[in-house]
């Protein structure tokens, strides 16, 4: 499945999942099958109401979201999206606004650093002997299609396109032959980052944390779609020039290793999000810094493409 989380003129967000063009409505479908089959049941089907919950509510929550996107599918193949909107069971994607995916992770959002060797080497750095663990804070989260501030703060201001992690199932010490069975789904996390503040501060956390620094989504793709996350290139274009182009097989610690060794000692919750770091090709290596106006589009193999574009702080 390929879950959403969206807004269709001012209602407040609600849980999709993308279908082609269409963007299904699975509390409303959820409801529309009980109904069918005589067996109604309250609020929304059983269909959690938005994609944290869901991520919560385990098997059994995912159960019935496919059975909802089943439902979704047969409408759209008879009737197309035209049908499925009439019925208030959904809508063409161009006519919603796209959240990311989890809108506002409850804890930060775990970062690798110097994940991939030439990106390391470009930062004038050695591969690292363990994985490099930072934090961004959540509520620097924003969608798809959402603005990036150039806050005045910075000169260096950069992006980093990463696959992200989401954790379904709860854990600590997992062994890393275990690890992808914790894992919910993938999604983009574009790791923008003040690489002026990231140095002068030190720690990491103020330089990649500034209001608006983390676009994620478009979608979040279920794990049984990627089953081996090493397997998918990642690109990243400023202004349709591309500036980074890898792939996860590169990645100097792979995402199970990442899983097993954050948790040791560690509670992983679900719905956390774990941005897995950043190929070579940063703005911070050439000097070519991001400005207001670039569209930065970063793109994930299977997942989508997750376009944002930098601007100026409003006065
Ligand atoms: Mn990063």
């Amino acid at each position: 499945m390929r879950l959403v989380t969206y807004r269709k003129g001012t209602s407040r967000p609600r849980l999709g999942a993308l279908a082609g063009e269409a963007v299904l409505d699975l509390g409303a479908l959820a409801v529309d099958l009980a109904r069918e089959r005589g067996t109604v049941r309250h609020g929304r089907g059983g269909v959690p109401a938005t994609v944290q919950a869901l991520v919560e509510g385990g098997p059994a929550a995912l159960a019935v979201a496919r059975e909802a996107v089943g439902h979704g599918e047969a409408i759209l193949g008879t009737h197309g999206s035209g049908g499925l909107a009439e019925r208030r069971l959904g809508a063409p994607a161009a006519r919603v606004r796209l959240q990311a995916p989890i809108p506002r992770p409850a804890r930060n959002v775990f970062c690798l650093g110097r994940n991939y060797r030439e990106h390391a080497a470009e930062r004038g750095a050695e591969a690292p002997p363990h994985p490099v663990f930072f934090t961004k804070a959540p509520e620097c989260v924003v969608g798809p299609g959402a603005d990036v501030v150039h806050h005045p703060v910075t000169s260096e201001l950069d992006y980093e396109v990463e696959l992200a992690v989401v954790i379904g199932a709860e854990g600590r010490d997992i062994p890393r032959e275990r690890a992808l069975e914790h894992v919910f789904g993938y999604t983009i996390v574009n790791d923008v980052t003040a690489r002026d503040l990231q140095k002068r501060h030190g720690q990491w956390f103020k330089g990649k944390s500034l209001d608006t620094f983390c676009p994620m989504g478009p979608v979040l793709v279920t794990a049984d779609e990627i089953p081996d996350p090493q397997t998918l290139a990642v690109a990243l274009r400023v202004n349709g020039e591309t500036r980074q182009a890898s792939h996860t097989s590169k990645m100097i610690f792979p995402v199970d290793e990442c899983i097993a060794v954050l948790s040791q000692g560690f509670t992983l919750r679900p719905g956390d999000v774990i941005a897995t770091g950043t190929p070579e090709g940063v703005g911070a290596a050439t000097g070519r810094f991001l400005k207001a106006g670039d569209r930065m589009e970063a793109e994930v193999e299977r997942i989508g493409v997750l376009a944002n574009r930098i601007v100026a702080p409003r006065p």
